[in-house]
This record gives C-alpha cells, structure tokens and sequence, in this order.
C-alpha cells in the first residue's frame, strides 16, 4: 500500500512571502494527481487501515492521500478537489497553531530570513552567522530546531528576528497565521465532508527532542485538542518533521502508545506490506513505523505513476516538515 503525503498546494509565484518549499503541488498537479488515483487506485481511509491492521482484507491497490500540518489550500484548495474525484484523505493537524494562531516555526524562519536587510550572528543554543535572504541560513536555523532538545523555539525565534532587525510581534505574526492556517471551522468542514483528522503533534516539535512532560503534551494534549472540538475519536499520529521511530526509539513509541494512538505514520519513503490472517501474523506490520511518499512541485506526471506503481522506486524528495 503507498501513502502519498502533501503539505500545501499552491502555484510557483515570485512574490510569494512563505517557505518555497512547503507546497508539494499545484492545484493543476494536484487535481491530475487525484483523478489518476481515483481512475487506477482505491483510495482508503484510517478506519480502512485499522482494519486491515486487525486481519482484514485491504481493497485492491489500496492508496492513501494524507495532508501534514493544516495550511489553509488544504481547505481552499484540496478539499474542493478530493470531493469532486471522490477521495477520502487523512488530514494530520499540528493544533497549537490552530489553536493560538501562531506561524508553524519553518515558515516564521523563512519570513524572517527573506525579510532581512543585514546579516548576524547568534549565540543562543549555539554559534550560527545569518545571512539575509539565504537558504543556507533558513537551513541552519531550521536545523537548530529540529536537533536541539528541549530548545525554546519561541525565544530562539525572537531572537532571530532581534538580530536580523525584522519587526515581529503577536499581532505581525497571527496576521501571518491568518493568511496560511485553517480555522477550526475549516478544519470541521474537512470532517464534515467525510475526511479523516488526525493529530501531528501540538507544536511541532521533534519527538526526539522532548522529555516525558513535553512528549505527554505534544502527543495526548493535540489529541485531546481535535477530540474537543471535533467530537470524534482521534487513532493515528503522523510524526512531526516524519522522523521515523527506529531503534532506540521504545521511549517515544511507549509514549505515542499511552497517549492513545494506534498508528504512527513517519516520512520514510517505501511501500508499506500488510499481510491479510495468518500471513499476518507471520509478518507482522509494524503500526507506528508507516511509511509515506514524498512529492514535490517538480515531479513530473510520470515520476508519480512510477512511484504510485513500484513504491521502491519512491521519489526522495527534501519535504520532512
Ligand atoms: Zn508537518
């Protein structure tokens, strides 16, 4: 079974004040993408998943669509398009940013380094030289946050924009957020149509990073966020940034499992084998370490018939947010 993962999906423009790399699609791209799903594929849910985890039969050719994190085109764009083709895609929410209205962090640092006029060098949690406007320095920056634990990604982030001089307050940034996050109206809207919405994490951060408080936030606290607003039971947990929970990881598996899920998904690239009865149980699937595909506004229509074909062949793309 392949799982396709997108972020966003928007069209190249210049002007464009956000990460360039968030959008996996154009809408064009996007709307061929699903129609030749619907046309050579069965699209599945989690509910679909989970049962095949049990021992059920998977449908032939099963494939699944999944959306990271909650832009704004998930709603605007996406669900228009899934509803007319008749696809039931699995929407993973980071819901701190829903809901406080703050920038999910890779986009602030992308707005910060393309607004900068002047380079800097920052010492907190470590040594870095800014560069404006220079994808080395978002690279760094972005880094900083993924490796670092316990980091306070919040006063990093102040400190970047202090250093580069670019203004930055609450009122700055939840205009940003308004511009790019969905609403927990839209996001009710996603569910409301027949989507599946699933937890990514409060805040984002890399489970790996976190102690066992900021790990039982993260995990149980976003689940319980879309629990409350959408009434619903919340099973799976796409991991923040797609680490996948390898060796050495029984720390933050023992955790996603005590805070209720009963599947991880991560961003490794492969096709993932699930066995129907006793083949089953002969070759078991590992629930918390599901692979997805990675896609990218440069991959051509055949490079994704390939990947939806032979998922070993899958596309490496640099999407890990
Ligand atoms: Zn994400």
């Amino acid at each position: 079974m392949s799982i396709t993962t997108y972020h966003h999906v928007a069209d190249h423009d210049p002007s464009y004040p956000y990460d360039p790399d968030a959008a996996d699609s154009t809408p064009a791209q996007f709307r061929w993408q699903m129609e030749t799903l619907a046309r050579h594929c069965t699209p599945i849910g989690i509910d679909d998943l989970l049962r095949a985890l049990d021992g059920s039969p998977l449908p032939k050719n099963p494939v699944m669509v999944t959306f990271d994190d909650g832009y704004q085109s998930c709603h605007d764009v996406a669900l228009p398009i899934l509803r007319a083709v008749g696809i039931r895609a699995t929407f993973f929410i980071a819901t701190s940013f829903v809901n406080e209205r703050k920038l999910y962090w890779w986009e602030r640092v992308a707005l910060l380094v393309n607004q900068a006029t002047h380079g800097a060098t920052l010492v907190y949690p470590k040594r870095l030289v800014l560069e404006p406007r220079s994808r080395a320095t978002r690279m760094a920056l972005l880094d900083t946050i993924k490796d670092t634990p316990n980091l306070d990604v919040n006063r990093f982030l102040v400190g970047v924009a202090a250093a580069l001089g670019v203004p930055w307050n609450d009122e700055i940034e939840a205009d940003y957020a308004n511009g790019l996050i969905m609403t927990w109206d839209q996001i009710r809207a996603l569910a409301r149509a027949g989507m599946d919405v699933e937890s990514h994490s409060r805040r984002h951060r890399v489970l790996q990073t976190l102690d066992a408080d900021g790990l039982r936030d993260e995990l149980a606290g976003s689940r319980e966020d879309i629990e409350s607003q959408l009434g619903r039971p919340v099973r799976a947990i796409a991991y923040p940034v797609g680490r996948r929970l390898g060796r050495g990881s029984e720390r933050i598996r023992a955790a996603v499992a005590a805070a209720g899920y009963r599947i991880g998904l991560s961003n490794a690239s492969g096709a993932n084998r699930i066995w129907p009865g006793s083949l089953g149980s002969m070759l078991p699937f590992d629930r918390f370490d599901v692979r997805r595909q990675s896609l990218d506004r440069s991959m051509s229509d055949a490079m994704f018939l390939t990947q939806i074909a032979i998922p070993r062949f899958g596309y490496y793309g640099r999407h890990d947010d």
